[in-house]
């Protein structure tokens, strides 16, 4: 009986509001599997973004701002 819906992941949107897909040009709110780091377009399935990339950019620190 759970075996149909194993095919269906458990997934999150990722984005509050709705981006332009660069693929289809459609609107999608970024869809997040479990387990898996890549944001997918709602609508044609292809990935945003990696959330390394992203996660790595936004988390750098300004360790470099000491001044001396
Ligand atoms: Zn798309």
């Amino acid at each position: 009986m759970g075996d149909v819906l194993e095919f269906k992941r458990h997934w999150v949107w990722f984005f509050e509001e709705p981006v332009t897909c660069d693929y289809c040009l459609k609107e999608t709110r970024g869809k997040v599997f479990e387990k898996m780091q890549s944001i997918v377009c709602s609508n044609c399935g292809e990935a945003l973004l990696l959330i390394d990339d992203n996660t790595s950019y936004v988390l750098t620190v300004d360790f470099d701002d000491e001044g001396a």
